[in-house]
């Protein structure tokens, strides 16, 4: 795997250093060719979690596709970045999206729906 922008660390889940290595490759690759084109930083503040980390510290749902490295979220406070990560997230097939009011939800879990857009509050 050749990722251009991000480096597997940022995926960590807090308490297990070295587990952002669990991400999908295929979707890391996806998430970093979406970067490239979407020429804004993407932050990445929360990407594999461990099931003790997701369920008992970051408030996730039990069935949260972060355990299994299919999602990630992405740091963004403003509309007009909101805009530019959602397009550029869905040119590259990432098709199921969160919308939180700091973050942007990415997402390619087959065993959920796909085309999809959520909001969190
Ligand atoms: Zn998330």
């Amino acid at each position: 795997m050749d990722l251009k922008y991000f480096t597997l660390s940022e995926f960590d889940s807090p308490d297990e250093p070295g587990s952002g290595s669990k991400m999908d490759k295929d979707f890391l690759e996806k998430l970093d060719y979406a970067r490239g084109n979407a020429s804004i930083a993407f932050k990445i503040t929360s990407g594999y979690r461990t099931p003790h980390w997701n369920d008992n510290v970051a408030g996730g749902r039990i069935g949260s596709s972060h355990k299994k490295g299919l999602a990630a979220d992405i740091a963004c406070v403003n509309s007009r970045n909101r805009q530019i990560i959602i397009k550029a997230l869905m040119d590259v097939g990432i098709n199921r999206i969160g919308i939180g009011n700091t973050f942007i939800h990415a997402d390619v879990d087959k065993s959920k729906d796909a085309n999809v857009i959520w909001l969190y509050n």
